[in-house]
């Protein structure tokens, strides 16, 4: 497959005017960018004043939830009905243009819907996936996590993830928003804690990524060596600093705090208040990690409240409407993302890569909002959402 006189713009930052991409459907692998070898007979087509690009990549979803104002219902959910909620979820997110994401974990259900995804039977992104989001008694996430008090039991909580096949380990190292009696603002773990289950997750080759919204427990988690740290709400410049030299990557979620600001009415007290505390403060300390070159990778935490599944690509609009530059905000949600999550071959339009592409009718770089809306997408060479290739043809 051909698609010739496109505006590639390849998940690494690079742009490449009236360029050729090459795709083999059975490999579902790109062959070329730029210099095809056209077989004969093979299929190609003109797509002059459009855009090719990658799929997204989102660092953070849960694809347990759905956007429910409170997890209070999901919570009491079996395992059958969460799991065929995660599929739903899966669909809908690849059908918009996601074609990977790191899943963070609810129960076991992640690794499942991974495995099952990767086999076809199941539509969905590409998935690095969590078991159950490691948390102290009473923490962040508890409903779905693994509660765990003590360094001895953080090292048993991570081989427990790591046997049933979860790809990272995320622990819970404040308090959050959609917990109630959790404080995003103090650190949850003691360091003793944090510094084992970084410690065991490295030695059994998985990341680490901490969820974070305070400043010291943010540093603790660096301290302890974590991958990534997510949301980083309340970055003062010491911390910022610390991810800089550190290379700790930032995850922002912008999307999660702004779905509850913008639905204050149909959100639950709680939520609400804590949200509107923080909000301000995340989008200042999210401007403060951009201008001190902390690495940025787009995550949407999509599933809390009012953060719907297939709205995933507005978190490139918010980090770029709160301090990137287009370019790098498309990169850090497409190759950059892939990197960091593990997420191999995948994130660029790169000869070798796989073929997980999107065809936008505009240039992203002119308005990145386009890049929602995308006209055709591409998983593995097929076309999975939008028009047929063959219906873009302009010659
Ligand atoms: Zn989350």
């Amino acid at each position: 497959m051909i698609l010739r006189n496109a505006r590639v713009v390849d998940g690494t930052g690079d742009v490449h005017e009236e360029a050729t991409v090459q795709f083999d459907s059975e490999s579902g692998r790109i062959e070329a960018v730029g210099d095809p070898d056209p077989a004969p007979d093979e299929p190609s087509y003109d797509l002059s004043g459009r855009t090719v690009m990658p799929g997204l990549v989102d660092a953070h979803v849960h694809f347990s939830l759905s956007g429910e104002p409170s997890v209070a219902d999901v919570v009491t959910m079996s395992d059958a009905e969460l799991m065929l909620t995660e599929a739903k979820n899966a669909r809908l997110t690849l059908e918009s243009g996601v074609t990977g994401v790191r899943a963070m974990g609810a129960r076991d259900l992640d690794v499942v819907l991974a495995e099952r995804v990767s086999q076809g039977d199941v539509p969905g992104p590409r998935i690095v996936a969590n078991c159950r989001s490691i948390t102290i008694t009473g923490g962040h996430g508890y409903h779905l996590g693994r509660e765990v008090d003590g360094a001895t039991e953080c090292r048993k909580a991570v081989r427990e993830q790591v046997k049933r096949g979860a790809r990272f380990i995320k622990f819970m190292a404040t308090g959050g928003v959609t917990t109630p009696g959790t404080d995003p603002d103090s650190p949850a773990f003691t360091q003793a804690e944090m510094d084992a289950l970084v410690d065991e997750a490295h030695r059994r080759g998985v990341h680490v990524a901490a969820h974070a919204h305070g400043a010291a427990g943010a540093r603790a988690a660096v301290e302890a060596g974590v991958d990534t740290i997510e949301h980083g709400t309340f970055l003062d410049e010491e911390t910022v600093d610390l991810l800089v030299s550190e290379d700790v990557v930032l995850v922002p979620t912008l999307s999660a705090p702004h779905h509850i600001v913008r639905n204050a009415d149909h959100a639950t007290d709680e939520s609400l208040q804590k949200t509107n505390d923080v909000y301000e403060r995340h989008l200042e300390s999210f401007g403060r990690a951009v201008e001190a070159g902390v690495e940025i990778v787009g995550g949407t935490d999509a599933g809390t409240p009012f953060n719907y599944h297939g709205a995933n690509a507005t978190e490139i609009a918010f980090m770029e409407e709160y301090g990137m530059n287009p370019g790098d905000a498309i990169a850090a949600m497409t190759g950059r993302a892939a990197e960091v999550i593990g997420l191999e071959d995948a994130g660029v339009v790169e000869p070798g890569a796989h073929a997980d592409l999107l065809v936008l009718d505009d240039d992203p770089l002119e308005d990145v909002a386009v890049v929602g809306e995308p006209r055709t997408v591409v998983k593995g060479g097929e076309v999975v959402a939008g028009d047929p290739l063959r219906r873009l043809d302009r010659s």
